[in-house]
């Protein structure tokens, strides 16, 4: 697992938690982008494809840095299918919360807790046994196979 490098750019906002942190468990990092992987019990398999300069909005981004960016997810994307083969991939970029622009991307199953509702719904079941033993792979060797994805998109790894 790589190691955090807070962000060098003149768009570094000490308020904001995703110049500050890595924001999960980091998985790869490259000069533009990082991915991690959320600490969420209920949903494993729950990465984040963050920008690592400080702006709030897709259209922040020139198209370059948008097709970019949106390589990386679905790279991300394309391990959870093959690894996971879940009921579907959910994508998402909201930042209501921290916006700062990043995309969630997370692999849900028809037996998760919230399914079919969004990860941000309320719980429609519990779900037992928890989630990540019903992984069809466990989570390191997950991060493994994204950060090896992912690393091939980044110039100079
Ligand atoms: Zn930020």
């Amino acid at each position: 697992m790589s190691t955090f490098l807070p962000p060098l750019f003149p768009s570094y906002q000490a308020a904001c938690e995703l110049c500050r942190e890595a924001g999960g468990a980091l998985v790869f990092q490259s000069a533009s982008w990082r991915v991690i992987r959320a600490a969420d019990a209920s949903f494993p398999a729950f990465y984040r494809v963050v920008w690592r300069a400080h702006v709030s909005e897709w259209s922040d981004l020139s198209l370059a840095e948008q097709a970019v960016l949106m390589g990386v997810v679905g790279a991300v994307e394309r391990v959870l299918r093959d690894a996971l083969a879940p009921t579907k991939i959910n994508l998402a970029s909201l930042g209501n919360v921290v916006a700062h622009l990043h995309w969630h991307v997370i692999a849900r199953f028809d037996w998760d807790s919230h399914f079919p509702a969004p990860v941000w719904a309320g719980a429609a079941r519990e779900v037992a046994p928890p989630a990540v033993e019903r992984l069809a792979i466990g989570l390191d060797e997950l991060d493994a196979r994204v950060a090896r994805a992912v690393g091939a998109l980044a110039p100079g790894g």
